[in-house]
């Protein structure tokens, strides 16, 4: 049986014209692009050609001074590096606070966590029913923090990796700059799948993962609005003006620049490809008559993304038997410190017991097919009929008894 991969938000393939990128890049040389000779000079220029164009690609604004991109090993490290970086704190212990919200990735929330471990106020900001952040909460908290400990960053990602469910950022921006903070968005579920012009959201920082969006693994970024100052995580290096030191890789930064390039030639067929093959996914699991729940509709979501609730079944079997009939999917982010653990996403919107612990994630990606969404609707219904059967002492709601 064909294994269906629906687990893009985990990662993506690497498409052909990314994977010729980075060979002939490797044909072509290997000098470090900091090596003074002229094969370092002509890598420093592969290299700065690769960062202009994805800059470019995202928005940001060139000249000088120009935004920054700074290259990192993904989106993990960026996310660290702009919530430690971008948070300026009083030596004193007093000093300005956090705020990031309750859906954001565990890179996000869990450097949260640290900040707050060390002392530094932290608010998380609630999202309602349909997983979109509480802008009326963000207000009350920027307001009331303003005199003991003012909000000094705000961290709100673009699009959720568990729902799809695009944030309100640009709004989310011109609130707190009123109140003199910084914002960063961690955009690595929208990068590469919906157009981000990262001047015109208005945010300071904006964090995005290659391989998120059928680049390479291990290359990320961090965009930087000229001007903003930022502290570095790690030490040693006077590469990427000492924000994060360490040698580049020419070849990773090329492959990164080559999947942004094929997201862009064919932005808007991609995007109606994938929303024709998530609604169809959908709508036949719908028809089929299965109990099911889809989490975060009718919000704006990302094209290629559905979370779905199969009421009366555990998701950790059900994914188990997805997985032996060839189906790829996940039971939320891939960095979830338990797999077990209920989603923080889905918690924090409402969502009850019954349906978080059924809930699965199912993405698409740039080399799917429609006819994939036929073959996995029509897997999942047998899966979950054969569970059925296997346990009659178990209600499945919603299955329809043949
Ligand atoms: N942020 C979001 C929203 C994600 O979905 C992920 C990965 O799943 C990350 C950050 C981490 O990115 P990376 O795997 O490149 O470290």
């Amino acid at each position: 049986m064909d294994p269906i991969y629906i687990d893009h938000n985990a990662t993506a393939p690497l498409l052909p014209e990314v994977i010729e990128a980075m060979a002939a890049c490797d044909r072509a040389g290997y000098a470090n692009p900091a090596s003074q000779h002229a094969p370092g000079r002509r890598a420093r220029q592969v290299l700065e050609d690769a960062r202009e164009g994805i800059a470019e690609l995202l928005g940001a604004k060139p000249g000088n001074p120009a935004d920054q991109l700074i290259f990192t090993s993904g989106g993990t490290e960026a996310n660290n590096l702009a919530l430690t970086g971008l948070l300026p704190r009083a030596p004193a212990g007093r000093g300005v606070s956090l705020v990031v919200s309750a859906i954001e990735h565990p890179s996000v929330s869990e450097t949260a966590d640290h900040w707050e471990q060390q002392g530094v106020r932290v608010d998380r900001l609630g999202v309602d029913r349909q997983g979109v952040v509480r802008l009326d909460e963000l207000e009350c908290l920027l307001t009331a923090a303003a005199g003991k400990n003012p909000v000094g960053l705000v961290s709100v990602m673009l699009a959720n990796n568990e729902t799809g469910v695009i944030q309100p950022v640009r709004e989310i921006a011109t609130l707190v700059h009123a109140h003199a903070a910084l914002v960063h968005t961690d955009a690595v579920q929208m990068v590469g799948k919906l157009p981000v012009r990262f001047r015109e959201l208005g945010v300071d920082a904006l964090t995005f993962s290659a391989h998120k969006f059928h680049g390479p693994r291990g290359i990320g970024g961090l965009l930087l609005r000229a001007g903003v100052p930022l502290k570095p995580l790690m030490f040693g290096g006077f590469q990427q003006a000492g924000l994060r030191p360490g040698t580049e890789s020419v070849t990773l930064a090329v492959g990164m620049h080559a999947a942004l390039k094929a997201w862009a030639a064919e932005a808007d067929q991609r995007a109606e490809r994938l929303t024709a093959i998530r609604d169809r996914f959908e709508q036949r699991l719908r028809e089929a008559g299965l109990n099911i729940e889809i989490h975060g509709t009718p919000s704006a979501r990302l094209p290629h993304t559905s979370n779905i609730s199969f009421l009366g079944f555990n998701r950790q079997s059900l994914m188990m038997a997805f997985d032996l009939a060839g189906i790829a999917c996940s039971t939320g982010s891939a960095c979830a410190s338990g797999a077990s653990d209920p989603s923080p996403c889905l918690v924090a919107m409402g969502v009850g017991e019954a349906a978080w612990d059924s809930a699965l994630r199912f993405s698409w990606g740039a080399l799917s097919r429609m006819a994939e969404a036929d073959a996995a609707a029509d897997r999942i219904f047998n899966v979950c009929k054969n569970l059925e059967k296997m346990s009659p002492a178990r209600k499945f709601p919603g299955i329809p008894r043949s």
